[in-house]
């Protein structure tokens, strides 16, 4: 398991891009690269093309003298890892797709589908700004919100797949619509797309999150109201999230938390504020960027082989 020369073939695939690695047990990536996902060309493409590169990368291991011993995949949107479908996913157009026996069979390797934000907690929590917390909970902030609770290196999937949807918690009765259909959602409200809209609609000048950001610390008002406004409702989020799950350790990932100070202290703050008698948590920025998922993925594929092995 632990020989030199052994590394994963990972994939992280997103609707835009996917990122893919060779990475040996102990975490270390020796090798990676980028595709687009071009999600526009239909699932069927999409697939053929995972399937492509994840050949690609352990025929690349082998002329490197490296030898493949699994293969971990992260997709978006609701996962079935029990049975390595891709059930559903808005951006990728993923509906039911066996993904997991897909890219064994053309692979022949042992391999693991997992969730994008569940094996970037996964990763976080054991490789990351998590490690030495036996409870974490993960959560990534960028067009959408959703968490990952880790507990003791492993992340909790749910009976249907879908658990750590965090940003659909309901912090703004009459806030703005969400993507799922209902008023006044986690993400509706605070994720970085969301701070951005609600900027523009105030303003009437588009602007990022960052830029909000940027303009709040400076001092214009509205941005400083619009920020707060995002930062209370995170607070709201993260206070029921740690209610449920009394974790030692949140780490916020995504592209939120590149805001650094200008999130994390108001953030603690109002997080502090929110909790009577539950023990408070580290509130922590994410340590491994993007590369959490397609690390994530390496990880869930060894566990994988260390149960099949057993
Ligand atoms: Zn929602």
């Amino acid at each position: 398991m632990t020989s030199g020369d052994e590394v994963v073939v990972a994939l992280d695939v997103g609707g835009t891009g996917m990122k893919c690695a060779l990475v040996r047990p102990d975490g270390a990536t020796v090798h990676a690269e980028r595709h687009a996902t071009d999600a526009a060309r239909g699932p069927e493409a999409v697939v053929g093309t995972i399937l492509d590169v994840a050949e690609g990368l352990a025929g690349k291991a082998r002329a490197d003298g490296l030898t493949p011993v699994a293969c971990g995949i992260a997709v978006p949107g609701v996962v079935d890892e029990a049975r390595g479908v891709a059930v559903w996913s808005a951006n990728v157009g993923f509906r039911d797709v066996p993904l997991r026996d897909l890219a064994r069979g053309r692979l022949g390797l042992p391999t693991a589908l997992g969730h994008d934000v569940r094996v970037g907690g996964l990763a976080e929590a054991r490789l990351g700004a998590g490690r030495d917390a036996g409870h974490v909970l993960f959560v990534a902030i960028g067009t959408g919100i959703a968490a990952a609770h880790v507990v003791d290196g492993s992340a909790a999937v749910g009976a249907h797949g879908a658990a750590g949807e965090i940003g659909h918690i309901l912090v703004r009765p009459d806030g703005p619509p969400c993507g799922c259909g209902r008023p006044g959602c986690l993400e509706a409200v605070a994720s970085a797309s969301a701070i951005g809209r609600r900027y523009a609609e105030l303003s009437g000048a588009p602007a990022t999150a960052a830029e909000v950001a940027d303009r709040a610390a400076a001092g214009e008002p509205l941005a400083g109201r619009v920020w707060r406004e995002a930062v209370e409702a995170l607070a709201d989020g993260l206070a029921t999230g740690q209610a449920l799950f009394d974790v030692a350790t949140i780490v916020i990932g995504g592209g939120l938390a590149q805001a650094g100070p200008r999130l994390f202290d108001p953030l603690r703050t109002a997080l502090h504020e929110r909790l009577t008698f539950h023990r408070e948590p580290r509130l922590v920025a994410a340590a491994l960027g993007d590369e959490a998922g397609c690390l994530g993925a390496a990880l869930l594929a060894l566990d994988t082989l260390a149960k099949e092995s057993r």
